[in-house]
């Protein structure tokens, strides 16, 4: 039976592992810190770990997994940015992931967001518990009509463009790797990423985070953007330059924000911090202030289809053996 070390422990995550570990068992050790290089230590005996997005597999928590005997990291997410491949295989520790688990639980968060942030849904919830019923403030736009640019036309970028053609809302689409096949039945176009930018109305990111794409959105795309345009983000905070950003937000320049992942998230999302009635993060803490500002933290897979087949899959990969002794990344 295989040893597991699990990390950043949430009791969801707890309860779907183990309602999707076989009979032939795995034996699991939870723990509700992260893996650093600091916590690495805690893998010894471990056959293999199990990590989430910001758990930190840079080159020395690597090493020091490996000298604990560890041959196989299992990422229960998509992204891989949290680890240093290279290093991976170089101390010859498998990386494996779950390249799809639900396309549309990241998809449909993305738009939730954005209907919450147009019609102000969050606002006006917050008032009537308290008796006010005032429109006051509270003016949003038709979706239909309007341009949507979508970066990245990947499995989630897909399903979030198909979601924005039924509300009868125009697609332009950038990405390296076009699919003309499904644009064309979705009417969808892909253009340039500068005239996606130019013209889209609300834009949304849904690529990964490579060395690349890191702030991809800085001081001079940020400028770009259409006046008053709205701006999502799902894929992974540091896409966006978060300095450049709230320049753009004091400015005036766009109509609204919503981010389900923030540019240093790690420590900060997925844990209760109310206790402490302050947020050491000040650029968290300015983000927070704009009222045409809405933030959740890194929530969008969080459906019970999404659960389920990350469990499934991770548990398909621990159990894969032999497979995985090569270091490299399995998809
Ligand atoms: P995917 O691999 O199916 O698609 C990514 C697409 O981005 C690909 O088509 C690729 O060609 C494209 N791309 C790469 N570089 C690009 C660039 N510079 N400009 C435009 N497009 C580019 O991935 P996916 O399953 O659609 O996931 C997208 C991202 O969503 C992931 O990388 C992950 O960071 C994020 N994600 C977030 C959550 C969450 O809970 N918030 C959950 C899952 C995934």
């Amino acid at each position: 039976m295989k040893t597991v070390s699990f990390y950043d422990t949430k009791p969801y995550d707890r309860d779907y592992i183990l309602a999707a570990t076989g009979a032939e068992g795995i034996r699991w050790h939870f723990h509700d810190f992260r893996l650093t290089a600091e916590t690495a230590a805690t893998a010894a005996g471990s056959d293999a770990v199990c990590v989430f997005v910001n758990d930190k597999l840079d080159r020395d928590c690597l090493q020091q997994l490996a000298k604990a005997g560890v041959r196989h990291a299992a990422l229960r997410c998509a992204g891989f940015n949290q680890v240093d491949l290279t290093a991976a295989k170089e101390f010859g520790i498998a990386v494996t992931r779950v390249p799809a688990y639900s396309p549309h639980a990241v998809a449909d968060h993305s738009v939730a967001l954005l209907l919450t942030l147009n019609r102000k849904i969050h606002r006006a919830h917050n008032r009537v518990r308290e008796f006010n019923f005032s429109l006051a403030g509270l003016v949003g736009f038709d979706l239909h009509g309007k341009t949507v640019g979508i970066i990245g036309t990947g499995k989630i970028g897909r399903c979030t463009a198909q979601i924005f053609r039924g509300f009868g809302c125009h697609v332009l689409a950038y990405d390296p790797f076009p699919n003309p096949e499904w644009a064309a039945a979705n009417q969808i176009t892909h253009t340039a990423f500068d005239e996606v930018l130019a013209r889209a109305d609300i834009l949304s990111l849904h690529l990964p985070l490579t060395k690349d794409t890191h702030h991809l959105l800085n001081e001079r795309t940020l400028a770009r953007m259409k006046p008053g345009a709205y701006l999502l983000n799902t894929s992974r905070g540091k896409l966006i330059d978060t300095a450049a950003l709230i320049e753009t937000l004091k400015a005036g320049r766009l109509g609204g924000v919503a981010l389900d992942v923030y540019e240093e998230e790690e420590g900060i999302f997925f844990e209760d911090h109310s206790h402490r009635g302050l947020l050491e993060d000040d650029e968290l803490s300015r983000l927070l202030t704009f009222p045409n500002v809405l933030i959740t933290s890194h929530q969008a897979f969080l459906t019970h289809e999404a659960l389920s087949e990350i469990a499934r899959v991770t548990v398909t990969n621990l159990n894969a053996s032999g497979s995985w002794l090569d270091g490299t990344l399995l998809t």
